[in-house]
């Protein structure tokens, strides 16, 4: 079985095809979505858990790409810079798995790295740049 966190970039002609319900039937992966989202110009984007066998995962990200969906391998790590971090609480808006956080009654943003997916979604909503990619963690 291999697994792999994945950002996939859908364009606006492909976004309504059932590119992701193909993926499961005839490749026979399984997936755990983590953030799927429509931007204003019309473009999808799915952060996603894929994992299968190690050859109809190659296959599938083929199909995918042959669809004509940009996919991001996630092979990195994201930290926070704790000096620069002001607690503003916007990266808790974009963060699709929870890593970053409010908690009450302090209201202190956490940032739990165990549930970060690296998708890098904090990193240009922070105001502030606290967000920091370090070293690959897995072959992209
Ligand atoms: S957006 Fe940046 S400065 Fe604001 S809480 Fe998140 S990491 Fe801290
Ligand atoms: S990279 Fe940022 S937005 Fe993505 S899961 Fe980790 S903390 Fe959340």
């Amino acid at each position: 079985m291999h697994a792999e966190m994945l950002v996939l970039q859908f364009p606006r002609e492909v976004v309504d095809q059932p590119i992701i319900y193909r993926l499961v039937k005839d490749f026979d992966l399984e997936f755990n979505l983590l953030r799927a989202a429509i931007n204003p110009r019309q473009e999808g984007l799915m952060v996603m858990e894929l994992r299968g066998h190690p050859k109809d995962f190659r296959q599938g990200l083929k199909y995918l790409r042959g669809a004509g969906v940009k996919v991001r391998r996630v092979a990195r790590e994201v930290s926070r810079n704790e000096e620069r971090c002001y607690q503003c609480g916007t990266c808790t808006a974009v963060c699709p798995t929870g890593a970053l956080h409010i908690e009450r009654p302090d209201m202190a943003v956490v940032f739990e790295a165990a549930r970060c997916s690296a998708c890098e979604l904090c990193c240009p909503a922070c105001p502030a740049h606290a967000m920091e990619v370090r070293l690959n963690r897995a072959a992209v």
